[in-house]
Protein backbone atom coordinates (compact mmCIF):
# COMPACT_ATOMS: atom_id res chain seq x y z
CA UNK A 1 0.00 0.00 0.00
CA UNK A 2 1.16 3.44 -1.05
CA UNK A 3 1.02 5.84 2.34
CA UNK A 4 -0.59 9.06 2.06
CA UNK A 5 0.59 10.94 5.22
CA UNK A 6 -1.92 14.03 4.27
CA UNK A 7 -4.85 11.47 3.70
CA UNK A 8 -6.94 9.79 6.24
CA UNK A 9 -6.98 6.13 4.64
CA UNK A 10 -10.72 4.63 5.25
CA UNK A 11 -10.29 0.98 4.12
CA UNK A 12 -8.59 -1.26 2.36
CA UNK A 13 -9.67 -4.17 0.05
CA UNK A 14 -7.75 -6.61 -1.46
CA UNK A 15 -6.81 -4.71 -4.50
CA UNK A 16 -7.65 -1.10 -3.85
CA UNK A 17 -6.92 1.54 -0.35
CA UNK A 18 -9.91 4.44 -0.23
CA UNK A 19 -8.66 7.64 1.38
CA UNK A 20 -11.03 10.56 2.67
CA UNK A 21 -10.50 14.04 1.11
CA UNK A 22 -12.45 16.58 3.29
CA UNK A 23 -16.06 15.32 3.99
CA UNK A 24 -17.14 15.16 0.47
CA UNK A 25 -14.94 13.00 -1.61
CA UNK A 26 -12.41 10.10 -1.55
CA UNK A 27 -9.59 9.21 -3.03
CA UNK A 28 -9.68 5.51 -4.67
CA UNK A 29 -6.22 4.13 -5.43
CA UNK A 30 -5.94 0.56 -7.48
CA UNK A 31 -2.72 -0.68 -6.20
CA UNK A 32 -1.05 -3.74 -8.60
CA UNK A 33 -1.74 -6.43 -6.09
CA UNK A 34 -3.54 -9.65 -7.97
CA UNK A 35 -6.07 -11.78 -6.64
CA UNK A 36 -7.13 -15.19 -7.38
CA UNK A 37 -9.32 -17.50 -5.12
CA UNK A 38 -10.28 -14.68 -2.98
CA UNK A 39 -6.50 -14.25 -2.04
CA UNK A 40 -4.13 -12.59 -2.53
CA UNK A 41 -0.77 -13.02 -4.28
CA UNK A 42 2.68 -11.69 -2.61
CA UNK A 43 4.03 -10.50 -6.09
CA UNK A 44 2.36 -7.43 -7.82
CA UNK A 45 1.60 -7.47 -11.61
CA UNK A 46 3.33 -3.98 -12.68
CA UNK A 47 0.90 -1.80 -13.79
CA UNK A 48 -2.47 -3.59 -13.00
CA UNK A 49 -3.20 -0.26 -11.03
CA UNK A 50 -2.68 2.08 -13.58
CA UNK A 51 -4.78 -0.18 -15.90
CA UNK A 52 -7.77 -0.71 -13.86
CA UNK A 53 -7.85 3.17 -12.93
CA UNK A 54 -7.72 4.22 -16.79
CA UNK A 55 -10.07 1.53 -17.59
CA UNK A 56 -12.61 2.55 -15.20
CA UNK A 57 -12.46 6.36 -16.20
CA UNK A 58 -12.56 5.29 -19.75
CA UNK A 59 -16.04 3.70 -18.75
CA UNK A 60 -17.59 6.56 -16.51
CA UNK A 61 -16.75 8.85 -19.85
CA UNK A 62 -18.49 6.42 -22.11
CA UNK A 63 -22.10 5.28 -20.25
CA UNK A 64 -21.98 9.20 -18.38
CA UNK A 65 -25.26 9.38 -20.69
CA UNK A 66 -26.98 6.61 -19.12
CA UNK A 67 -26.68 8.04 -15.51
CA UNK A 68 -24.37 10.22 -13.28
CA UNK A 69 -21.26 8.74 -11.74
CA UNK A 70 -19.13 9.63 -8.81
CA UNK A 71 -15.92 10.71 -10.58
CA UNK A 72 -14.53 13.69 -10.26
CA UNK A 73 -11.16 13.90 -11.55
CA UNK A 74 -8.21 11.58 -12.61
CA UNK A 75 -5.10 14.00 -12.20
CA UNK A 76 -4.39 17.61 -11.17
CA UNK A 77 -3.86 18.80 -7.54
CA UNK A 78 -6.16 16.77 -5.66
CA UNK A 79 -4.53 13.72 -6.62
CA UNK A 80 -0.91 13.09 -4.98
CA UNK A 81 2.03 12.28 -7.30
CA UNK A 82 2.58 9.21 -5.03
CA UNK A 83 -0.50 7.76 -6.99
CA UNK A 84 -0.99 9.41 -10.32
CA UNK A 85 -2.31 7.27 -12.81
CA UNK A 86 -3.77 4.49 -10.11
CA UNK A 87 -6.04 7.24 -8.02
CA UNK A 88 -9.65 8.80 -8.75
CA UNK A 89 -10.69 11.15 -7.13
CA UNK A 90 -14.84 10.89 -6.55
CA UNK A 91 -17.37 11.69 -5.03
CA UNK A 92 -18.25 10.00 -1.48
CA UNK A 93 -21.79 8.74 -1.54
CA UNK A 94 -24.05 6.73 0.73
CA UNK A 95 -23.53 3.44 -0.98
CA UNK A 96 -26.79 0.65 -1.61
CA UNK A 97 -26.20 -2.23 0.53
CA UNK A 98 -26.90 -4.44 -2.50
CA UNK A 99 -24.00 -5.82 -5.97
CA UNK A 100 -26.20 -5.38 -8.98
CA UNK A 101 -24.62 -8.02 -11.22
CA UNK A 102 -25.82 -8.58 -14.55
CA UNK A 103 -25.40 -11.94 -16.55
CA UNK A 104 -25.28 -12.28 -20.19
CA UNK A 105 -23.62 -15.45 -19.88
CA UNK A 106 -24.04 -18.47 -17.42
CA UNK A 107 -21.22 -19.02 -15.65
CA UNK A 108 -19.33 -19.07 -11.83
CA UNK A 109 -22.33 -18.45 -9.12
CA UNK A 110 -24.93 -18.09 -11.84
CA UNK A 111 -24.08 -21.74 -13.46
CA UNK A 112 -24.24 -23.03 -9.98
CA UNK A 113 -27.37 -22.21 -8.88
CA UNK A 114 -28.73 -22.62 -12.54
CA UNK A 115 -27.20 -26.72 -11.83
CA UNK A 116 -29.05 -27.21 -8.39
CA UNK A 117 -32.01 -25.02 -8.59
CA UNK A 118 -32.68 -24.27 -12.77
CA UNK A 119 -32.84 -20.06 -11.49
CA UNK A 120 -30.54 -17.92 -10.67
CA UNK A 121 -31.92 -14.96 -8.23
CA UNK A 122 -35.25 -16.39 -8.49
CA UNK A 123 -35.31 -15.93 -12.69
CA UNK A 124 -36.31 -19.24 -14.25
CA UNK A 125 -33.95 -20.24 -17.00
CA UNK A 126 -34.74 -22.28 -20.17
CA UNK A 127 -33.68 -26.22 -19.21
CA UNK A 128 -30.96 -27.63 -21.00
CA UNK A 129 -27.88 -24.61 -20.94
CA UNK A 130 -24.46 -25.36 -20.93
CA UNK A 131 -21.75 -23.55 -18.56
CA UNK A 132 -20.59 -20.83 -20.25
CA UNK A 133 -24.08 -20.52 -22.41
CA UNK A 134 -24.93 -17.31 -23.42
CA UNK A 135 -28.49 -16.53 -21.80
CA UNK A 136 -31.27 -15.80 -24.03
CA UNK A 137 -30.85 -12.28 -22.83
CA UNK A 138 -28.81 -10.40 -20.04
CA UNK A 139 -30.47 -10.75 -16.45
CA UNK A 140 -30.08 -9.06 -13.44
CA UNK A 141 -28.71 -11.26 -10.18
CA UNK A 142 -28.33 -8.93 -7.45
CA UNK A 143 -26.60 -9.55 -4.20
CA UNK A 144 -26.00 -8.67 -0.56
CA UNK A 145 -23.60 -6.73 0.16
CA UNK A 146 -21.42 -8.77 2.77
CA UNK A 147 -19.20 -7.01 5.64
CA UNK A 148 -15.15 -7.96 4.84
CA UNK A 149 -14.72 -11.34 5.51
CA UNK A 150 -18.52 -12.59 4.66
CA UNK A 151 -19.86 -13.61 1.74
CA UNK A 152 -21.93 -12.00 -0.78
CA UNK A 153 -25.31 -13.45 -1.14
CA UNK A 154 -27.18 -13.69 -4.39
CA UNK A 155 -31.01 -12.68 -3.79
CA UNK A 156 -34.19 -12.20 -5.61
CA UNK A 157 -35.67 -8.89 -7.01
CA UNK A 158 -38.28 -8.58 -4.40
CA UNK A 159 -35.84 -9.25 -1.34
CA UNK A 160 -33.77 -5.80 -3.21
CA UNK A 161 -37.36 -4.20 -3.48
CA UNK A 162 -37.50 -5.02 0.31
CA UNK A 163 -34.10 -3.77 0.65
CA UNK A 164 -34.07 -0.27 -1.27
CA UNK A 165 -38.25 0.38 -1.97
CA UNK A 166 -39.71 -0.81 -5.56
CA UNK A 167 -38.65 2.83 -7.35
CA UNK A 168 -35.22 2.49 -6.48
CA UNK A 169 -34.66 -1.07 -7.42
CA UNK A 170 -36.27 -0.80 -10.38
CA UNK A 171 -34.34 1.87 -11.57
CA UNK A 172 -30.60 0.14 -10.03
CA UNK A 173 -32.37 -2.91 -12.41
CA UNK A 174 -32.49 -0.50 -15.30
CA UNK A 175 -29.60 1.29 -15.00
CA UNK A 176 -27.42 -1.83 -14.33
CA UNK A 177 -29.09 -3.75 -17.59
CA UNK A 178 -28.36 -1.02 -20.13
CA UNK A 179 -25.22 -0.40 -19.03
CA UNK A 180 -24.36 -4.21 -19.09
CA UNK A 181 -25.90 -3.82 -22.77
CA UNK A 182 -23.95 -0.90 -23.71
CA UNK A 183 -20.33 -2.17 -22.13
CA UNK A 184 -20.73 -5.79 -23.81
CA UNK A 185 -21.38 -4.00 -27.22
CA UNK A 186 -18.75 -2.27 -27.24
CA UNK A 187 -16.22 -5.43 -26.18
CA UNK A 188 -18.06 -7.35 -28.42
CA UNK A 189 -16.88 -4.81 -31.46
CA UNK A 190 -13.16 -5.97 -30.16
CA UNK A 191 -13.41 -9.34 -30.00
CA UNK A 192 -14.24 -10.00 -26.37
CA UNK A 193 -17.54 -11.49 -24.49
CA UNK A 194 -18.41 -9.64 -21.51
CA UNK A 195 -19.64 -12.53 -19.58
CA UNK A 196 -20.98 -10.95 -16.52
CA UNK A 197 -20.66 -7.49 -14.46
CA UNK A 198 -21.46 -6.25 -11.53
CA UNK A 199 -22.00 -2.65 -10.57
CA UNK A 200 -22.81 -0.60 -7.34
CA UNK A 201 -24.63 2.88 -6.80
CA UNK A 202 -25.16 5.05 -4.52
CA UNK A 203 -26.83 8.15 -3.76
CA UNK A 204 -26.04 11.82 -3.61
CA UNK A 205 -26.94 14.42 -1.25
CA UNK A 206 -29.63 14.92 -2.89
CA UNK A 207 -31.02 11.56 -3.45
CA UNK A 208 -30.06 10.80 -7.04
CA UNK A 209 -29.00 7.55 -7.68
CA UNK A 210 -25.05 8.10 -8.85
CA UNK A 211 -22.91 4.73 -10.30
CA UNK A 212 -19.71 4.10 -8.19
CA UNK A 213 -16.95 1.75 -7.34
CA UNK A 214 -14.74 0.55 -10.70
CA UNK A 215 -16.41 0.40 -13.92
CA UNK A 216 -16.47 -3.06 -16.58
CA UNK A 217 -12.84 -3.53 -14.99
CA UNK A 218 -11.18 -6.95 -15.59
CA UNK A 219 -11.76 -7.22 -11.57
CA UNK A 220 -15.37 -6.21 -11.77
CA UNK A 221 -16.02 -7.72 -15.05
CA UNK A 222 -15.50 -11.46 -16.49
CA UNK A 223 -14.37 -11.04 -19.90
CA UNK A 224 -13.52 -13.99 -22.63
CA UNK A 225 -12.14 -14.37 -26.06
CA UNK A 226 -15.01 -14.00 -28.60
CA UNK A 227 -13.28 -16.55 -30.63
CA UNK A 228 -13.10 -20.12 -29.27
CA UNK A 229 -15.79 -19.32 -27.12
CA UNK A 230 -16.87 -22.89 -26.18
CA UNK A 231 -20.51 -23.88 -24.34
CA UNK A 232 -19.71 -26.53 -22.31
CA UNK A 233 -16.94 -25.75 -20.45
CA UNK A 234 -15.31 -22.93 -18.35
CA UNK A 235 -13.70 -20.25 -20.40
CA UNK A 236 -10.31 -18.92 -19.87
CA UNK A 237 -10.61 -15.72 -18.05
CA UNK A 238 -8.73 -12.80 -20.98
CA UNK A 239 -7.26 -11.42 -17.97
CA UNK A 240 -6.02 -13.91 -15.32
CA UNK A 241 -5.80 -16.65 -17.28
CA UNK A 242 -2.27 -17.41 -16.82
CA UNK A 243 -1.59 -16.61 -13.08
CA UNK A 244 -4.73 -19.34 -12.67
CA UNK A 245 -3.56 -21.83 -14.97
CA UNK A 246 -0.08 -21.61 -12.98
CA UNK A 247 -1.66 -21.64 -9.78
CA UNK A 248 -3.87 -24.90 -10.48
CA UNK A 249 -0.24 -26.49 -11.98
CA UNK A 250 0.88 -29.21 -9.67
CA UNK A 251 4.16 -27.41 -10.27
CA UNK A 252 3.24 -24.32 -8.69
CA UNK A 253 3.26 -26.28 -5.16
CA UNK A 254 0.01 -24.78 -3.73
CA UNK A 255 -2.45 -26.89 -1.90
CA UNK A 256 -5.60 -24.73 -2.00
CA UNK A 257 -4.97 -23.74 1.65
CA UNK A 258 -1.68 -21.93 2.03
CA UNK A 259 -1.14 -18.46 1.46
CA UNK A 260 -0.83 -17.94 -2.06
CA UNK A 261 3.02 -18.47 -3.60
CA UNK A 262 5.14 -15.41 -5.31
CA UNK A 263 4.72 -15.84 -9.24
CA UNK A 264 7.37 -16.91 -11.29
CA UNK A 265 8.83 -13.53 -13.65
CA UNK A 266 7.16 -14.89 -16.79
CA UNK A 267 3.56 -15.26 -15.09
CA UNK A 268 3.76 -12.02 -14.13
CA UNK A 269 5.03 -10.73 -17.86
CA UNK A 270 2.24 -12.40 -19.49
CA UNK A 271 -0.32 -11.20 -17.45
CA UNK A 272 0.71 -7.39 -17.46
CA UNK A 273 0.69 -8.30 -20.61
CA UNK A 274 -2.92 -9.40 -20.90
CA UNK A 275 -4.40 -6.29 -18.24
CA UNK A 276 -2.46 -3.95 -20.23
CA UNK A 277 -3.46 -6.17 -24.04
CA UNK A 278 -7.34 -5.84 -22.35
CA UNK A 279 -7.31 -1.89 -21.50
CA UNK A 280 -5.94 -1.41 -25.55
CA UNK A 281 -8.59 -3.43 -27.43
CA UNK A 282 -11.76 -2.03 -25.56
CA UNK A 283 -10.96 1.80 -25.12
CA UNK A 284 -8.26 2.05 -28.23
CA UNK A 285 -6.65 4.18 -26.28
CA UNK A 286 -2.59 3.73 -25.59
CA UNK A 287 -1.57 3.00 -21.94
CA UNK A 288 1.54 5.43 -22.41
CA UNK A 289 -0.79 8.44 -22.58
CA UNK A 290 -2.97 7.95 -19.49
CA UNK A 291 -3.67 9.82 -17.04
CA UNK A 292 -4.03 12.99 -19.60
CA UNK A 293 -5.38 15.90 -18.67
CA UNK A 294 -7.40 16.74 -15.58
CA UNK A 295 -10.97 15.38 -16.76
P1 LIG B 1 -12.82 -6.55 -2.30
O1 LIG B 1 -11.36 -6.63 -2.21
O2 LIG B 1 -13.48 -7.87 -2.12
O3 LIG B 1 -13.31 -5.80 -3.52
P2 LIG B 1 -13.97 -4.38 -0.89
O4 LIG B 1 -15.11 -4.29 -1.86
O5 LIG B 1 -14.26 -4.19 0.55
O6 LIG B 1 -13.23 -5.73 -1.02
P3 LIG B 1 -12.73 -2.30 -2.37
O7 LIG B 1 -13.51 -2.71 -3.56
O8 LIG B 1 -11.29 -2.01 -2.51
O9 LIG B 1 -12.83 -3.37 -1.26
O10 LIG B 1 -13.36 -1.06 -1.63
C1 LIG B 1 -13.98 -0.03 -2.25
C2 LIG B 1 -15.10 0.39 -1.31
O11 LIG B 1 -15.46 1.71 -1.61
C3 LIG B 1 -16.33 -0.48 -1.46
O12 LIG B 1 -16.86 -0.75 -0.20
C4 LIG B 1 -17.27 0.43 -2.25
O13 LIG B 1 -18.62 0.15 -1.97
C5 LIG B 1 -16.87 1.80 -1.74
N1 LIG B 1 -17.13 2.92 -2.63
C6 LIG B 1 -16.93 2.97 -3.97
N2 LIG B 1 -17.28 4.18 -4.47
C7 LIG B 1 -17.70 4.92 -3.41
C8 LIG B 1 -18.21 6.27 -3.27
N3 LIG B 1 -18.33 7.08 -4.32
N4 LIG B 1 -18.57 6.68 -2.02
C9 LIG B 1 -18.45 5.85 -0.96
N5 LIG B 1 -17.98 4.60 -1.02
C10 LIG B 1 -17.61 4.11 -2.23
MG1 LIG C 1 -14.93 -4.24 -4.02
Amino acid sequence: MTPLPTRRRLASGKVRDLYEVGDDHLLIVASDRISAFERVFPTPVPDKGRVLTAMSAFWFGELADVLPNHLVVCDGPLVPDAVRGRALLVERLDMLPVEAIVRGYLTGRGYADYRGYGEVCGLALPPGLAESARLPEPIFTPSTKARPGDKDENIDFDTCVSVLGRALAEEVREASLELYRRGAARAAEQGLLLADTKFEFGTDSRGRLVLADELLTPDSARYWLADGHEPGLPQPSFDKQHVRDWLVDPASGWDCVSPLPPLPPEVVTATRDRYIEAYHRITGLSLADWPRDPA
